[in-house]
């Protein structure tokens, strides 16, 4: 039997779910909403989401990365193997 695989075009990936470490608490963000910031901080509990430093940098190539692949005069998806 062959390995299957989910196929996800790049315009799926316009939301990023950021889990807190502490509590699990989700927060969503929307890519494509270039205007709005990334949290400092887990709306539930507090915890520092950049304790460490560098996160928005990090989150805002994959933004770009996103934003870039997107407009690009190609299809392009990702293929995930089903376990
Ligand atoms: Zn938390």
């Amino acid at each position: 039997m062959g390995e299957k695989y989910l196929m996800i075009p790049v315009q799926d990936l316009r939301h990023l779910e950021l889990f807190c470490k502490n509590c699990q608490t989700g927060v969503v963000l929307d890519l494509a909403d270039s205007g709005k910031g990334f949290p400092k901080q887990c709306p539930t509990c507090g915890a520092e989401f950049d304790r460490l430093g560098g996160l928005p940098e990090i989150l805002g190539r994959y933004r770009r990365f996103y934003e870039d692949l997107a407009k690009a005069p190609v299809n392009a998806r990702f293929r995930v193997k089903e376990e």
